[in-house]
């Protein structure tokens, strides 16, 4: 199977040099050139494990890797840094399956593929005789910054840098990346929010004359963002796994659709989803959870994506949002895979910062459902599964279980639902304690962890007992302007 640029039908490229390569020129996505049918047997899938099922989605997709070193990959990444022998667990809390992916080494769903993305991306290095370091630039609302850090630490022949808005990530997050230990990490704060660190890493790959400047050095660029499809890829497997336990359970009969709930940002979860559902899986609807940076709501319910709006910080920044990068990849092919089409609608986006879809290209969105959750819906929401069941849940997923409520109410539809819990509360630990119960607002940060840890009653993670006495190591703030001159910096370029 070959990967085809969403914005250029003439760049062709095997999977390896895809996830090696990141983005595509002139600022496509690679996708699949056509998505390939799950052809194991729920029968065989039920008794499968996480691995054994990861094997067999990931196959399809990266062909040009062999048995043996898919497995390896698959191996070292799904070990002991999950504290879940399942790695992402069903948990049932009023008529919801939370599919908890938040168990990896950072706790939040990003390790799901990031714990994979660096092994993926040494072992395309060297089938593809690539000599040049490689340096994975990243833009992050908060999760995948750490994820990846964590993923490329002391990885020989990498360097990873990390770009996060100074003041767009909640502060066990920050504590996380500032922390990072490796000599070949580098975290930097940016003042400006998610959007400028996502566009001023986009403009470095695209940017030849730096690509030149990095070649002579010896580096190259990948990235660590959904852009790759080395983190898509590795998404669709719990789908697929969350169905196959479903079943196992009984919670589902074979053949029975299930929906899905996905608090969404970069529409990456989400669109493993729908490929996850084009192999043939049985699922139902795909809702798409937006907080108040609720752009794709207005895009599901108009066919108008416009970004010019107001940037709103919320409890919920992972998804603090505006250009959903991943929509890319779904708008190529509701055009019909037409790279041209969509190379149209992305240019006025660029130019614009709006392009409104045709109807027929609407009508190939049904299986979609949009809708956001306020503030004080998603605090609500957790107050509400907190007092009836006792289980916490963080603010994305409370997003998600606030717009499933709205979504029931309006549809009635009773199907089976899994919402993807995209983090653990200790996460985001202040929002989550607050919306419990306002009073804890005046409580240090560690304060609350142990608190939570009592209300809870689930044990507190490594991923935080770790940052609690950590020295902060990472000081850079800058300017988005210079965010290419600290790259240089870092790799003494010039
Ligand atoms: C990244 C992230 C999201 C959004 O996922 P996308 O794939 O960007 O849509 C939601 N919740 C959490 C906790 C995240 O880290």
């Amino acid at each position: 199977m070959l990967y085809v640029s969403t914005r250029n039908a003439d760049e062709k490229v095997t999977a390896s040099q895809a996830v090696l390569k990141g983005l595509a020129e002139n600022g496509g996505l690679f996708v699949p050139e056509q998505i390939p049918v799950l052809d194991v047997s729920m029968e065989r899938l039920k008794n499968m494990t996480y691995q054994e099922t990861a094997y067999e989605v990931m196959k399809l997709f990266l062909t040009d890797y062999t048995e043996e070193e898919l497995k390896n990959c698959i191996r070292n990444a799904y070990d002991e840094k999950f504290d879940d022998g399942e790695i992402a667990p069903l948990v049932k809390a009023q008529d919801a399956y939370y599919l908890e992916l938040f168990h990896g080494a950072t706790i939040a769903f990003k390790d799901m593929a990031l714990s994979i993305l660096p092994h993926l991306l040494i072992t395309a290095a060297r089938k593809n005789q690539v000599e040049n370091d490689i340096v994975i630039l990243t833009a992050t609302s908060g999760d995948t910054g750490k994820a990846a850090l964590a993923g490329f630490a002391k990885v020989k022949g990498t360097k990873i840098i990390v770009f996060y808005p100074k003041d767009g990530v909640s502060p066990i997050q920050e504590k996380q990346m500032v922390t990072q230990k490796g000599e070949n990490t580098f975290v930097v704060g940016i003042r400006g929010n998610f959007d400028q660190a996502q566009t001023g890493v986009k403009q470095m790959f695209s940017d030849s004359l730096l690509a030149k400047e990095m070649e002579e050095a010896g580096y190259q660029f990948s990235s660590a963002n959904s852009i790759n499809i080395g983190r898509l890829v590795p998404q669709i497997v719990y789908y697929v796994y969350a169905y196959a336990k479903m079943l196992k359970t009984g919670a589902l009969e074979n053949g029975e659709a299930m929906n899905v709930v996905v608090p969404t940002g970069n529409f990456g979860n989400i669109l493993a989803a729908f490929y996850a559902k084009n192999m043939g899986l049985p699922l139902g609807r795909l809702i798409c959870a937006s907080n108040e940076n609720k752009v794709l709501y207005d895009f599901f319910t108009t066919g108008t994506y416009d970004r010019n709006r107001e940037f709103i910080l919320t409890s919920s920044p992972s998804m603090d949002i505006l250009i959903s990068s991943n929509l890319e990849r779904l708008i190529y092919r509701i055009a019909g895979n037409d790279a041209g089409k969509n190379q149209e609608l992305m240019k006025s986006l660029q130019e614009t910062g709006r392009y409104t879809i045709t109807d027929e290209m609407k009508e190939q969105l049904a299986s979609f459902y949009g809708n956001y959750a306020s503030e004080e819906e998603t605090a609500a929401v957790i107050r509400e599964v907190y007092q009836e069941t006792g289980y916490i849940m963080d603010t994305h997923t409370a997003v998600a279980a606030a717009v499933y409520k709205k979504y029931q109410k309006e549809t009635g539809d009773r199907a089976r639902t899994v919402i993807a819990s995209t983090a653990s509360p200790y996460k985001f630990t202040r929002s989550v304690m607050t919306a419990i119960d306002e009073s804890y607002g005046s409580r240090p940060d560690f304060e609350l962890v142990d608190e939570l840890e009592v209300l809870s009653k689930v044990k507190i993670p490594r991923a935080i007992e770790e940052i609690r006495t950590a020295p902060v190591i990472h000081k850079t703030v800058c300017e988005v302007n210079e965010m290419q001159s600290v790259v240089k910096q870092f790799l003494n370029v010039k």
